[in-house]
């Protein structure tokens, strides 16, 4: 008698794409209730709860303007409010989603400028002065970046960027995609400079997908006055309008914002500081555990390696596509895919979002199981490794025990400091 395969697994899925991340029990929780009134007085409660925590997580005092929509909506928005058509903009090519950004900007009928990037840096603060300061430079009305370049795992440094458009006595405005740092790296878009901040809820905000953000400045809204671009749905004044009486223009994700309000109270009961040094921890981990293993980074200087997700290049010869489906199959956990040009050489680890060090410690399990299984050269110790990087760094949360770490066997047969 054949037997049927088995429907079900035992344990839980490890979600370990950068975004959509695992999400917390207390949000699901709290999204678990029935759809309330969104003109009602409830909802007016529930938006009032949002906005001091969403200021505190985007480093702003001005708007934040919530859509219903994917991080890409939030794109758009940035564009449609600001520019007008054949508006020039400078962006730079630090991976899959820039890319992805300068064909909305050209779908949208502006004229976006890619400056050419290896895929392995974040944006380079100089050749943006350099292009700035040409003498046609003048006349672009945006530049743009990515803080956290998700397929690439390479971190841009806005306040560089910032710096380099003060030096170039340059007026555009500054625009940044934080949807894969925001509530995981620190991040300040008015001590930055930043006028439009892109964001999204499903990376380090803890949420599903289905809402997205733009933190936006003064300047931001005083170019919007002007903007030619056609809006409507995306349009920042009508939804800055409605939130001044509690509502929206139009039927809001409700659900979500339930959601939104929970994971900004644990970010802000975690303390933002500390949520940054986990993250920082997790990350150097990840790394020393890459390391071991003898497996480069697809981020080429390690002071860009961003701490919500590391990019790991395949060896020559070996599939990362069919690494990630043995992982997922035997072990059941996800890995991120290499995105356009990396399909198939790279794949990502992420770690952020709700994770701790025992998680983390499970997904670099997986990933170094897989790699047995799957044939893939690679160095023994990189469990080791990181357990070790993560001893060293006590972790700074109210929790932690006070006491130095006392010195680990590993680090003794390793002879580690
Ligand atoms: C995930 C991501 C996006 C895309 O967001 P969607 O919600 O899929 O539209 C854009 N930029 C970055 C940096 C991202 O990580």
């Amino acid at each position: 008698m054949t037997q049927a395969a088995p429907t079900r697994r035992a344990g839980r899925h490890l979600l370990q794409i950068p975004g959509p991340t695992n999400l917390p029990d207390r949000v699901l929780r709290a999204m678990d209730r029935p759809v309330i009134d969104h003109r009602g007085p409830a909802f007016r409660a529930l938006t009032e709860r949002l906005w001091p925590g969403l200021r505190r997580v985007f480093g702003c005092s001005g708007p934040v303007v919530i859509f219903p929509g994917s991080g890409s909506g939030a794109w758009e928005a940035a564009l449609v409010n600001t520019m007008s058509p054949g508006d020039r903009m400078l962006m730079c090519e630090t991976g899959h989603f820039a890319v992805q950004w300068a064909r909305i900007a050209e779908r949208l009928g502006l004229r976006p400028e890619l400056l050419p990037g290896d895929w392995r840096h974040g944006a380079d603060a100089e050749a943006i002065r350099a292009r700035l300061s040409a003498p046609d430079g003048g006349g672009f009305r945006a530049v743009c970046a990515v803080h956290n370049e998700t397929s690439t795992g390479c971190v841009s440094a806005i306040p560089e960027i910032r710096d380099a458009m003060d030096a170039a006595g340059h007026s555009a405005l500054l625009m940044v995609d934080t949807i894969s740092s925001l509530g995981s790296m620190p991040y300040d878009a008015e001590a930055w400079g930043v006028d439009v901040t892109v964001g999204g809820s499903q990376k380090g905000l803890m949420l599903p997908p289905g809402l997205s953000f733009n933190a936006v400045s003064a300047k931001a809204l005083e170019a919007a006055r002007h903007a030619a671009l056609p809006r409507a749905y995306w349009d920042w004044d009508a939804v800055i309008e409605a939130n001044e009486g509690g509502v929206f223009p139009y039927t809001p994700a409700t659900n979500l914002l339930y959601g939104l309000a929970e994971a900004l109270d644990m970010l802000a009961e975690e303390g933002l500081e500390a949520v940054f040094e986990r993250h920082a921890r997790h990350g150097a981990a990840t790394r020393a555990a890459v390391a071991a293993w003898g497996l480069e980074t697809q981020c080429a200087d390690p002071a860009q390696a961003s701490n919500s997700l590391t990019a790991v290049r395949m060896p020559e010869g070996h599939s990362a596509d069919a690494f990630r489906a043995l992982v997922l199959e035997r072990f059941d956990m996800s890995l991120g895919n290499g995105l356009s040009k990396l399909a198939d050489r790279v794949f990502r680890i992420g770690h952020l979002g709700d994770f701790n060090d025992l998680s983390l410690i499970a997904a670099l399990a997986g990933v170094e199981m897989g790699l047995c299984e799957a044939g893939v050269p690679y160095g023994a110790g990189g469990l080791d490794a990181a357990l070790d990087s993560l001893m060293r760094r006590a972790p700074s949360a109210p929790h932690a025990a006070p006491q130095t770490p006392a010195t680990t066997p590993s680090m003794a047969r390793t002879g580690q400091e």
